[in-house]
């Protein structure tokens, strides 16, 4: 048994002390948020979307970038800053955008997500956590012949890895779910997928850390790292210790799970890691008082607007846009506004829009191509759990036992090709 000092607790850093105290590991967890799950793992989409995978930087992206940019109610904002990383990020995110790579990173994070979904599953069967967990199904709709034609050369080629998805036309939509009646006229058709599965991400780290605690894991709250301590051994770097702005904790070994602050910390160690913030907005509608045919019934998600919608309860969450605009978490009432109507427009009667929609806005932790960066660092006893992006909810259990498993000097149960930071 070592002692492991995990960096974060979003929903990342909370299933990584999960799988390493199920190991056996004296573990301490360091959170500079009172509580877990306060950050980008807050409001996020909800959904455990293990079939729809395939990365932002897809075959037929490029084109669209300029229409984008210009269009007021875009789901991609641009804001150029002074900023190397930045820069370095787009250019390797546009390099990325090609039919091979996209279909690379697709099957990595097939693998991975399915993984994660088993874990997952193994959770809600043996835990006691409730965060409004159902299996109800995904239906992605489109608005134009090109996309949805697209989608389904994407539903062929993942069949032979294990996804199960139907394409229907506009009709079967309907049928799947009535309160897409609003935009009948612009349904051409939809990809669904009925093993699809959604809950609130929140509700389970808090959940989570009420376990963790129980079985001994140590909180550090409201504690903020701040810098590393490192020795040198035989031309090896090694991490002797975390200095925060309270203390100074030592350990055998340490993981990185600050979600988009990851690649400063690692700078201040000395190596890159291509993860830059994508920052995206929600809001969550009280659907109580709507009748069983105006909120969806299923997970939403409306790709002409790249708007995904989550039943969580009896709320509908509402989430979208992808703003690469730094480190910054302003609330932009512009942006919160198209949400709103977005969302208003597709479903009018599912609640009240005029109370108050608890707007937010976190930072997706995103690589360019897509896929996470797991395990091992320059540093000897560093491990990397990093760069989830749009899919940190969903690859969590899977990336957290991956690292877990490393730690615990165990093979991983699947294959990391393409999900390290040397790929
Ligand atoms: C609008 C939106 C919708 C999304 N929808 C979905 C979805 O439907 N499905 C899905 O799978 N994913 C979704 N995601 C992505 C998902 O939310 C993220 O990938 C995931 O939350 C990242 O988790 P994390 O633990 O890496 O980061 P975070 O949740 O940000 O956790 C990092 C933690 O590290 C802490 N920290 C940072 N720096 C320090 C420091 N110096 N000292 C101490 N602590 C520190 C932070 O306080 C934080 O608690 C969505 C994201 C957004 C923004």
């Amino acid at each position: 048994m070592s002692h492991v000092v995990v960096l974060g607790a979003g929903i990342i850093g909370i299933t990584t002390a999960y799988y390493l105290n199920k190991a056996g590991h004296q573990v301490t967890v360091v959170e500079r948020n009172a509580q877990a799950g306060l950050e980008t793992s807050y409001a996020n989409g909800g959904q455990l979307s293990y079939s729809y995978v395939a990365p932002l930087a897809g075959p037929g992206v490029v084109p669209k970038i300029p229409p984008w940019l210009l269009r007021a109610d875009s789901p991609l904002r641009f804001y150029p800053r002074f900023d190397f990383d930045q820069w370095r990020w787009c250019i390797a995110f546009l390099q990325a955008c090609n039919r091979p790579q996209s279909e690379i990173s697709t099957v990595h994070l097939l693998r991975l997500a399915y993984y994660s979904r088993k874990l997952i599953h193994d959770i809600v069967a043996n835990e006691p956590v409730r965060f409004g967990y159902r299996r109800n199904g995904k239906l992605v709709i489109f608005s134009d012949q090109a996309s949805f034609d697209g989608a389904k050369r994407t539903l062929d080629f993942q069949r032979a890895f294990g996804s199960e998805q139907a394409a229907l036309d506009g009709n079967q939509c309907l049928d799947l779910e009535p309160a897409l009646q609003h935009i009948r006229h612009r349904v051409v058709g939809g990809i669904h997928t009925a093993s699809e599965e959604a809950g609130d991400c929140h509700d389970f780290c808090v959940a989570m850390e009420a376990v963790l605690k129980s079985r001994g894991v140590t909180f550090r709250t409201s504690e903020t790292v701040q810098r590393f301590v490192v020795d040198t051994k035989d031309n090896q770097k090694q991490i002797r210790s975390v200095v925060t702005d309270k203390d100074e904790v030592a350990a055998d070994a340490f993981v990185m799970a600050m979600g988009a602050a990851n690649a400063w910390h690692a700078k201040t160690l000395g190596f890159y890691m291509p993860i830059y913030p994508l920052k995206g907005y929600s809001l969550t509608l009280d659907t109580s008082r709507a009748d069983v045919t105006s909120a969806p019934h299923i997970s939403v998600t409306d790709s002409a607007y790249k708007v995904v919608y989550a039943l969580l309860g009896n709320e509908l969450r509402i989430a979208g846009m992808a703003d690469i605009a730094g480190f910054n978490t302003y609330l932009d009432p512009v942006r919160v506004n198209l949400l709103i109507k977005q969302a208003k427009a597709v479903f009018p009667d599912a609640g009240d829009y005029t109370a108050d929609l608890k707007p937010w806005c976190g930072l997706r932790p995103a690589t360019p191509k897509g896929t996470p960066i797991l395990g091992a660092s320059p540093i000897a006893n560093l491990y990397l759990n990093a760069g989830h992006g749009a899919l940190g909810w969903t690859l969590s259990c899977g990336c957290a036992k991956v690292v877990s498993d490393m730690i615990s000097g165990q093979a991983p149960e699947i294959a990391l090709e393409g999900l390290t930071l040397a790929h």
